[in-house]
């Protein structure tokens, strides 16, 4: 492709989208981005609740982590960003447990209080699986029965609606479990969230850029493509194909939110479910990620794993043989029909992906197609982020990403907010 003008359609205003649109826009394209949904964002969406003095994070809660400084710059460039380290607690049949697993959470099992009676009774209870292959065997080989039963078995099953035997052990792999008392969920060196929001974030990516919201790119596909000369496309590649080859599978949430009257309902922002007897698996407490005023009511969510089938929320990819075969043929057909057409995003690509990670990838798909980006300036990391982190003996860490160029911006701030509304 050449780096003459183009005519570019972005279908997704989520932020593997938004960024493509910036960044498209910025090296000098023209660009408009459609949406299905009535409000950018996808679904880092955001929205005030004036009631409960937070933002509400409507489709679940999102904590921005990172270990790559130049993905730190670049949010940090387009929306302020505020220290926020996240502490998840898990009630199991009405006992709460400090999560993930550290010495705390230990002492809470097995009265442990050390670092070395932890590791030694972490030992002892291993189950030996000298080839562990599943979810289970994974979980009952590094740390046996009890932590597996409290925080794993339902949890999983509820989540992904099969046992944890027919299920991959990469699901809980990168879950620590740490025998000094760090109860920080994430490892990564920055961590944060936009002190107004992600919606303030998404309105800095999309400046300038024309938005047609409830636009569904299926309800005109032939038409719509035929105008551009580039189609950047976030919309799940199955659905995009109109389920031509059959359709991919997924695990759908259903939210359901209140206003509760009380200043502080849970005392966390993130409490998960762990008893397969529970419905929902996690319980979102939104004014505990960063509350910008006291008021004597609280807004809770309730997040409830859901079965999919084409036409509900598409949440997380389901990885498994058969759906990367699936994935490969509608690739191959995306290629030999619609060779100006990009699948990308977690959708497009059919793969989980965290915020840093779909920046990451949007950011070197516009390098890829002639975008240029300049150094921001460096920003240190908090002094709570910078702290090293101890590592315990069945710790199996993210990999350190691959980071990618990043933009020059600078921050105007936004000014849309919408009203809250509970979703079904
Ligand atoms: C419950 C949950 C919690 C998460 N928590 C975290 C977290 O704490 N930290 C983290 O780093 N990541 C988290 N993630 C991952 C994060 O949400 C994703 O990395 C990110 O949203 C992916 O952006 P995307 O643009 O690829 O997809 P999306 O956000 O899904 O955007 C795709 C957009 O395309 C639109 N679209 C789809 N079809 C069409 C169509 N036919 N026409 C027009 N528009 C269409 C959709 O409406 C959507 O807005 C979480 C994900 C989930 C599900």
């Amino acid at each position: 492709m050449d780096h003459a003008q183009k005519r570019v359609l972005v279908v997704g205003a989520g932020l593997y989208g938004s960024v493509c649109a910036r960044e498209l826009r910025e090296a000098g394209h023209e660009v408009l981005v459609i949406e299905r949904r009535d409000h950018i964002g996808g679904n880092c969406y955001t929205r005030y609740s004036a009631d409960a003095g937070c933002d509400e994070h409507v489709y679940g809660a999102h904590v921005f982590h990172t270990s790559s400084e130049r993905i730190w710059h670049y949010v940090n460039t387009l929306a302020p960003f505020a220290p926020y380290t996240h502490r998840a607690k898990v009630n199991f049949r009405g006992k709460l447990f400090s999560f993930p697993v550290n010495l705390v959470t230990l002492n809470q099992i097995y009265g442990v209080r050390s670092p070395d009676e932890a590791r030694v009774t972490l030992e002892r209870v291993r189950v030996p699986i000298a080839d562990p292959r599943n979810l289970e065997d994974y979980c009952l080989a590094t740390v046996g029965p009890e932590i597996y039963r409290l925080f794993i078995e339902g949890y999983t099953a509820k989540q992904w609606n099969r046992h944890p035997r027919t299920l991959p052990a990469e699901i809980v792999k990168r879950l620590p479990v740490r025998t000094d008392c760090n109860d920080d969920y994430f490892d990564d060196r920055y961590q944060g969230l936009p002190r107004r929001g992600y919606t303030a974030l998404f309105e800095r990516l999309l400046e300038g850029v024309e938005v047609r919201l409830e636009t569904d790119l299926m309800a005109q596909r032939d038409d719509l493509l035929r105008g551009y000369d580039l189609v950047v496309c976030t919309c799940p590649i199955d659905a995009f194909f109109g389920y031509e080859l059959g359709a991919l599978e997924y695990r759908s949430l259903r939210f359901d939110t209140e206003l509760v009257d009380t200043s502080d309902a849970q005392g966390a922002a993130v409490v998960h479910f762990t008893d397969a007897a529970v419905p929902w698996v996690r319980s979102i407490e939104h004014k505990h990620f960063l509350s910008r005023r006291v008021t004597g009511k609280t807004l809770l969510t309730r997040q409830y794993p859901a079965d999919w089938k084409p036409g509900s929320p598409e949440f997380y990819p389901v990885s498994d043989e058969r759906n990367h075969a699936l994935l490969r043929r509608y690739q191959e057909l995306g290629v030999a029909r619609f060779p100006h057409v990009h699948f990308g995003g977690r959708l497009g690509e059919y793969r989980h992906y965290d915020m840093d990670q779909v920046i990451a990838a949007a950011l070197g798909f516009c390098e890829r197609v002639g975008a240029t980006y300049s150094e921001a300036p460096a920003v240190s990391p908090s002094r709570r982020t910078r702290r090293a982190r101890a590592e315990g003996p069945t710790s199996l860490r993210r990999a350190t990403r691959a980071s990618a160029p990043v933009a020059s911006v600078d921050f105007t701030p936004p000014s849309c907010r919408v009203p809250r509304r509970k979703l079904g």
